[in-house]
């Protein structure tokens, strides 16, 4: 066994996190949501308490899990350094993505499970139209996003409603990734029921509690996204006026 834990990367398992993340790297790639090494994802593994982090500057569709960086989340992710971060696997060669401290915060901040950065053409232009939320109701596509309601019987919070709206908060783009860091928490913690934010002509970033959460909140968004681009080309409005 290697000095740089091979062995945290290495698995049959296709639902491992460091499969997962290159095989999902891929798809999103193929749907042009990570081209020229943009974007990223960051899953934890609920069983180890290891935080698993694309690498800087890989192709997404070549990427290995042998190209993962390792965080070791100790004390329920509290304590996670996003200033100082420690890496119990750190690949030769390789710099853990740019994205790695907003990966972090989320971690840290929100207890969520996976974090899924794109730069989708639907979230840049989306980030254009709208001033500090993106905004969409009575689309049957909303039912997959969750909600601020709590469910006492089902002892969980549900999803929205066909009639309510998605708002989405988006923050201005900074020159370097990391400088958005202080940016999203803050409007984490305005929103804390928000399980994305955009980023204005960057990207978006969106979390789950697991990777599959995650990816349909993601692949959800990104389809309302593109209607409402097409919806405002057609002078519709998102959001549907109360009668
Ligand atoms: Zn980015």
């Amino acid at each position: 066994m290697s000095n740089n834990h091979d062995e945290l990367v290495t698995s049959g398992d296709p639902m491992h996190p460091a499969n997962l993340i290159c095989s999902l790297c891929a798809k999103f790639y193929e749907k042009d949501w990570c081209l020229g090494t943009g974007g990223g994802i960051s899953i934890k593994d609920p069983h180890t308490n290891h935080y698993f982090i694309a690498p800087s500057g890989v192709q997404k569709e070549l990427m290995r899990p042998t190209d993962l960086f390792v965080v070791e989340g100790t004390d329920n992710n509290k304590e996670l350094n996003v200033d100082d971060v420690t890496f119990v696997r750190k690949p030769p060669g390789l710099k853990p993505s740019d994205c790695t401290p907003l990966f972090l915060t989320c971690f840290k901040e929100l207890d969520v499970g996976a974090v899924i950065h794109t730069h989708s053409s639907n979230a840049v232009l989306a980030s254009l139209l709208y001033d500090d939320f993106f905004e969409i109701s009575h689309i049957e596509q909303i039912k997959a996003m969750p909600s601020d309601k709590w469910d006492p019987v089902a002892n969980k919070y549900i999803n929205l409603l066909f009639q309510d709206t998605l708002r989405i908060p988006i923050i201005d783009n900074k020159n370097f990734e990391y400088e958005l860091t202080d940016d999203l928490l803050e409007v984490c913690k305005k929103h804390p029921h928000s399980c994305a934010v955009l980023v204005r002509r960057h990207g978006i970033f969106v979390w789950g509690s697991t990777i599959a959460k995650a990816k349909i909140y993601n692949e959800s968004i990104d389809y309302l996204l593109g209607l409402a681009i097409q919806m405002r080309q057609l002078g519709l409005p998102t959001v549907k006026p109360s009668i």
